[in-house]
């Protein structure tokens, strides 16, 4: 039961022009309003006005058919009728019983639905805003030199008050809990978008591996980091696939990106919390070994070397067997990271000169 409520309240507006936060309040605010009127009629019939109790039902179902319209499209006129129908009905009660049945609170329901249902122009809501105040001023005004046509006893006057009071705040707090969850909603929505971008834009698309430009961020944070007390060591190698052109020759350019995805897993598996690896450009590399000294960084290498040099990438039933060269070096504060990348990039074209798939450190 409560969950079918709650679906017909939240069910989406089919219309493109509409929003469905629009709608919901509406509804929200319509129901609101109905159950209000059923507790003014009982009111009513407590204190044996019949004339202000039927008034009661009539705007029960006004609302109610407000409510109603929110589902054809026409969440305009809801909204402008609803708020109308305030308009009009704060103004009899005001006028039958006066300013100590405390109806003319709802002015500051109206004024908030102004600004959050209406579809006007900032400029119409603020004018809008303006003439809600003067016609508070104004009922107040009247009320002050004219007599109310009913004069409620104390006990009737206390709960009306009351009625009116719990209705107030029940409107504005519902109308306040659409948009707080709301904005909340789309602020939460926001980060995850910006994480994504984000995400998109560290990434290389192939590989998924870090590219050039987050892996030059993660050097700048680490080498930041580098000072006696925090990281002492950092090993970079820069390693690049031996022959690969022959592989796309052969094998064709899929079978290529095949062989480099394979390669990244393994890096990534291998590297795994001990530093960082990017696609460096096309079929090149880059390692951080994260606080390793040359050495350390030489043991590491030297395995993954070892399980590329085994890994094969399966290609029409044949495989494909591949290996790599690597220029490895030690991070001195001296020569930065970018002297430290143009010192393994000589020592893999070293590597390259002297016959491939090796290590040069
Ligand atoms: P070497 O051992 O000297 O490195 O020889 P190599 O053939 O690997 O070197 P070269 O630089 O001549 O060729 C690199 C090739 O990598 C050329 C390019 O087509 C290929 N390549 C670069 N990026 C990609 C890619 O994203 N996918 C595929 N399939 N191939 C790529
Ligand atoms: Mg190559
Ligand atoms: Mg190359």
């Amino acid at each position: 039961m409560f969950r079918k409520i709650s679906d017909l309240i939240f069910q989406d507006v089919k219309n493109e022009n509409e929003t469905k936060k629009v709608a919901v309040t509406l509804r929200v605010s319509a129901l609101i309003l109905c159950i209000y009127f059923l507790s003014l009629f009982a009111a009513f019939c407590i204190i044996g006005d019949v004339k202000s109790a039927i008034m009661c039902i009539f705007c029960c179902v006004s609302y109610g058919l407000s409510f109603y319209t929110t589902y054809l499209n026409r969440t305009k006129f809801a909204s402008t009728f609803s708020q109308m129908l305030m308009v009009l009905w704060i103004m009899v009660f005001i006028w039958e019983f006066g300013w100590d049945c405390g109806v003319q609170h709802f002015v500051f329901v109206l004024l908030v639905l102004n600004f959050t249902v209406s579809t006007n122009a900032m400029q119409y809501k603020i004018l809008a805003a303006v003439l809600a105040c003067a016609y508070r001023i104004l009922l107040y005004a009247y009320t002050s030199r004219y007599e109310p046509f009913t004069i409620l006893s104390h006990g009737a006057s206390v709960m009306f008050q009351i009625i009116n009071t719990v209705f107030i705040f029940a409107e504005l707090t519902s109308i306040l809990i659409i948009f707080t969850k709301d904005s909340q909603e789309m602020e939460q929505k926001l980060i995850k978008y910006n994480e994504k971008l984000e995400r998109l834009a560290s990434l290389d698309p192939l590989t998924g591996l870090y590219n050039r430009r987050r892996m030059r961020q993660y050097l700048d944070q680490v080498e930041a980091e580098y000072s006696p007390n925090g990281m002492k060591f950092l090993s970079l190698a820069l390693g690049d696939i031996d022959f690969f052109k022959k592989v796309n020759d052969s094998y064709g350019h899929e079978t290529g990106d095949q062989v480099l995805k394979s390669v990244a897993k393994l890096f990534m598996k291998a590297i795994d919390g001990k530093g960082e690896v990017c696609r460096w450009g096309g079929e090149e590399f880059l390692i951080a070994f994260y606080d390793m000294n040359g050495d350390e960084a030489l043991v590491l290498l030297t395995e993954i070397l070892e399980q590329i040099r085994s890994m094969e990438v399966v290609h029409d039933g044949k495989s494909i067997h591949i290996t790599m060269t690597f220029g490895l070096v030690e991070y001195h504060k001296a020569s930065g990271v970018e002297g430290s990348i143009q010192e393994a990039d000589k020592k893999l074209y070293r590597g390259k000169e002297s016959g491939r798939n090796q290590i040069v450190y």
